[in-house]
């Protein structure tokens, strides 16, 4: 196969652990963008356990789908990771000791005052006519392998290993090898608006995209309480793709308008933080439902402290009144989940923390706890304002406790993010 012509890949990931509930493959996520950096794109990934035919058979597999097969994982030194050898048989490469490979990892452990175990020799193993890509962060090395109708490469499992290695090594080897156009990506995030109307006021503009001088590919994703515009360009440069992508998402915030959130990929909470941070504005939460959720979101982003004054988590009713000062009659008269409540919890916050803003929600998550007029997912959220201004939402949501709660702070971030916006 000719070189300067790599533009497909399969990734296989190796571990017995990663088929169980216990772990995720992480790997192939961290590869997959830097494989489409290279203008690389990936046919499929699998996820086989430690065991050899297994390993063989869907690299034999993935031989005959794509140019460049990635193996991670199954490098250790015990028993059960067997990658080395599984490799060595599918590609028909008998194993045999390497002496440069056995002595860097004696002296890895000499560094460390230890002798070398026995059982770290098998690493030093590789198949004959491969090449070794050495380990910065470990004593597994990779391996480069170069057939006719493929590149294999074998990289460490470790997450940390593999980028380290990557980094080091195999990016510059998969750079040359792959020639010069790359694919890079922009996400784009929108709220308050179900996926179909994205998709009709979105779709005019990125179809004529697809056949502009520097092509962008669109993928539209409903995540949850968002929907999430992909683009990716192709082009030889970061510089060609960035001016693209540029033009292509200032065209889309032009048709999306408010309910674009962000085009460098940022989170709701940062967004309203960068908003709040920008304006010198102040902010306060005082949740029923959400239990700290919207809190907690705020604060995960780094220096929020700057614009997040206080949160209170005012589950029961009297915690509403002795926390907030909401007036027991009003609960009394209206329900606890109700318009009032909220704009009292909201007003409550800001009064007693002295901020710009104040927060207040108020629901139902459910399962039980539901009327006929206030059904499970009836939520109530409230900004109250400088001057006192007050805003109000009723929502009804739908979905489990944990998604009435992942809505209902969606749209509270969102309410405060469109205030700010105006
Ligand atoms: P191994 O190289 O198979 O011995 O894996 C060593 C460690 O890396 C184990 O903790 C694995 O769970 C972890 N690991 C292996 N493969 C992956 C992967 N694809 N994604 C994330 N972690 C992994
Ligand atoms: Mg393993």
């Amino acid at each position: 196969m000719a070189r300067n012509q790599l533009r497909t890949a399969v990734i296989i990931a190796v571990g017995s652990e990663l088929l169980t509930p216990e772990r995720v493959d992480t790997n192939s996520l961290f590869l997959t963008d830097a494989l489409n950096e290279l203008g690389v794109q990936l046919r499929y990934k699998v996820v086989v356990g430690d065991a050899r035919d297994d390993i063989g058979a869907a690299l034999l597999a993935a031989a005959a789908q794509a140019d460049i097969v990635v193996v991670t994982g199954g490098l250790g030194p015990t028993d059960d990771d067997v990658t080395r050898e599984a490799v060595a048989t599918a590609c028909g490469m008998p194993l045999q000791e390497d002496a440069d490979v056995a002595a860097a990892i004696r002296s890895r452990f000499a560094a460390r005052g230890l002798a070398m175990p026995a059982i770290n020799r098998r690493q030093a193993l590789v198949p004959r006519g491969a090449t070794v890509l050495p380990n910065p962060d470990g004593s597994a090395p990779g391996l480069w392998i170069e057939r006719p109708e493929m590149v294999c490469i074998v990289l460490p499992g470790p997450p940390r290993e593999l980028r380290g290695m990557f980094e080091a090594v195999a990016r510059t080897r998969l750079a040359a090898a792959c020639g010069r156009q790359g694919i890079f990506r922009r996400v784009l995030r929108v709220t308050g608006r179900p996926e179909s109307y994205v998709d009709e006021v979105a779709s005019p503009v990125y179809s004529r995209w697809l056949s502009a001088a520097v092509p962008i590919s669109t993928s539209v994703l409903a995540t949850r309480g968002e929907v999430e515009l992909h683009l990716s360009a192709r082009a030889a440069t970061r510089e060609d793709a960035d001016g693209a992508l540029d033009a292509a998402t200032s065209e889309l915030a032009a048709v999306l308008g408010t309910d674009l959130v962000s085009s460098d990929g940022a989170a709701l909470e940062e967004v309203v933080g960068r908003l709040l941070r920008a304006q010198g504005r102040r902010v306060a939460v005082a949740e029923s439902c959400t239990g700290g959720l919207i809190a907690s979101r705020l604060t995960d982003v780094p220096g929020s402290s700057e614009y997040v004054h206080a949160g209170w988590v005012a589950y029961h009713n009297e915690a509403k009144t002795a926390l907030l000062g909401v007036d027991a009659r009003l609960i009394e008269d209206h329900g606890a989940v109700s318009e009032p409540v909220a704009r009292a919890l909201a007003d409550g916050c800001r009064m007693r923390a002295g901020t710009d803003y104040g927060l207040g929600v108020t629901g139902i998550a459910g399962p039980g706890g539901g009327s006929s007029d206030k059904p499970v997912g009836t939520v109530y959220v409230a900004l109250a304002g400088p001057g006192g201004r007050l805003r109000v939402r009723r929502l009804n949501l739908p979905g489990d406790r944990e998604r009435v709660k992942h809505f209902a702070s969606q749209a509270a971030l969102d309410l405060l993010r469109r205030t700010l916006l105006e």
